[in-house]
């Protein structure tokens, strides 16, 4: 190619290009996005304000949705497929309100994020998580995304851009993303919010200073004529706070699980527990196997169970004292889990899966998934008693037919103890027994047995 040619094409891939950001341009000005085609935020935004303002008595909804963990679709398939992804969404999207004929307005906010705004008396959350899960249901699959749609409701003479704020809050709260779901905006968003940002802040520095501890519930085994045998414990973290007190990991945990620092806060769980162990075995207690928790994000972590080889160890404690519990529900969710699980009990750790019965595929679980220990949550059996006791002896004979070991958790009254024992599930876990507890009190009940 000689140089004036090579210069030609120069040339014309620019002009190209000019012309191209002049097209975008002109669509951004006339209020069209230029990649999804759909309305702009400004076009959207001028468009409700217009019509709340001529109609302020009328109530109306704002309604946005995010495609949760977006980035990975760029990291994983490159950004032009994300794009284009994009622009499926968008093209569904207006299919879809075009064909319900409902709303007022909708349009692209920018990132991974679409909005639309209804009448409320046309508005129904369920039937809109709907029309968006069917709409996209193929390239979710494909994908294999989720979608948190957030909603405010507000007056026409309220409005204003609060509303992208508010919606956005409401969206925010939604901790459980394995599914499409849906949330409300209320005014205790802001106050949580707050709070949520004031915890964050104050978190890292909480851990250096100590503030984060290790409380202990130990469990028993328990034999007729109210004899028990301690058996184990499980390390649950606190959060001791200076001014708000003791803070319970419901609070914190699923921030952390969101902003990462879960890692930082299970690892110093996991260390913690195994130097105690060495104390009170190096005290001469008898010590028994202690429980500590993983979190869906630690899995991820490469590298974990020989990380947790090491740390056992440092300390010269053997894995066998220390079972790792992951709840039931994770284990639907991702196939890694199972490499974990195996890796670990390959290592010689022992594994209990938490929050049994908690979610439907239980059953499959029992079959698929080879665990050491199976935790049964007593509180997620409410209602009806009679059929309550009854879905309990049938699990916790399933479980013990397969060869797994059965515990209880959540164990509350004498009653429920005594039924456990009474249908062979021994190992048994609650405040019928005690309380998570400190480890200075731990120590002393090893000390007493
Ligand atoms: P979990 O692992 O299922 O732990 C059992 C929870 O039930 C604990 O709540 C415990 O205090 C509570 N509990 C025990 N016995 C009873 C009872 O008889 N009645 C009632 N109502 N509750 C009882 P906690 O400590 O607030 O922890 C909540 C959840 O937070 C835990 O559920 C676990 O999923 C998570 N968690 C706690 N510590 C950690 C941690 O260090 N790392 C991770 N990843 N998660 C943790
Ligand atoms: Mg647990
Ligand atoms: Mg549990």
């Amino acid at each position: 190619m000689g140089q004036s040619e090579h210069t030609r094409e120069t040339v014309n891939l620019e002009r190209l290009q000019k012309e191209n950001d002049r097209l975008r341009k002109l669509l951004h000005s006339s209020g069209i996005d230029a990649l999804t085609t759909l309305w702009n935020k400004v076009t959207l935004f001028g468009s409700i304000f217009e019509t709340a303002s001529s109609h302020p008595e009328e109530r109306y909804v704002f309604v946005r949705w995010d495609v949760n963990n977006f980035h990975l679709i760029n990291e994983i398939y490159g950004t032009q497929e994300g794009d284009r992804v994009l622009k499926q969404l968008a093209h569904q999207f207006d299919a879809m309100e075009r064909q319900e004929g409902r709303a007022l307005y909708w349009g692209y906010m920018g990132n991974d994020s679409f909005a639309a705004c209804y009448l409320r008396k046309d508005f129904d959350a369920a039937r809109f998580q709907g029309l968006i899960g069917s709409a996209f249901a193929e390239i979710e699959a494909k994908y294999n995304f989720t979608i948190s749609i957030g909603m405010c409701e507000f007056a026409g003479r309220e409005a204003d851009n609060s509303i992208a704020d508010k919606s956005l809050m409401a969206l925010r709260s939604i901790l459980n993303t394995s599914q499409n779901s849906y949330a409300w905006y209320d005014d205790s968003f802001r106050e949580r919010a707050r709070e949520a940002q004031e915890l964050t802040g104050e978190m890292m520095a909480a851990l250096r200073g100590g503030d984060f501890v290790p409380f202990f519930q130990p469990q028993y085994t328990c034999y007729a004529n109210e004899r028990k045998e301690l058996c184990g414990a499980e390390a649950l973290i606190r959060w001791q706070h200076p001014t708000k007190g003791l803070i319970s990991p419901g609070i914190f945990l699923p921030l952390f699980e969101k902003n990462g620092f879960i890692w930082d806060i299970d690892w110093f769980v996991w260390e913690s527990t195994v130097r105690y162990i060495r104390q009170w075995l190096d005290q001469g207690y008898h010590v028994p196997r202690i429980s500590v928790n993983i979190s869906r994000a630690d899995v991820f972590h490469t590298d974990l169970v020989q990380n947790l080889l090491s740390l056992a160890g440092g300390y010269g404690v053997s894995p066998e004292y220390l079972g790792f519990e992951i709840t039931a529900s994770a284990y639907s969710e991702m196939d890694r889990l199972r490499e974990v699980t195996d890796g670990l009990r390959e290592a010689g750790f022992r594994v209990v899966m938490d929050d049994f019965g908690d979610t439907s595929a239980s059953l499959d679980l029992l079959r698929d998934v080879p665990v050491d220990q199976i935790k049964i949550d007593m509180r997620f059996i409410r209602g009806d008693e009679d059929r309550a006791r009854t879905i309990v002896k049938n699990i916790v004979a399933t479980i013990r037919e397969i060869g797994s070991e059965v515990i209880a958790e959540g164990v509350e009254t004498k009653e429920v103890a005594d039924f456990l024992r009474y249908i062979g599930c021994r190992n048994e876990q609650g405040y019928y027994f005690a309380r998570p507890m400190p480890e200075e009190d731990f120590e002393k009940l090893l000390i007493s047995q």
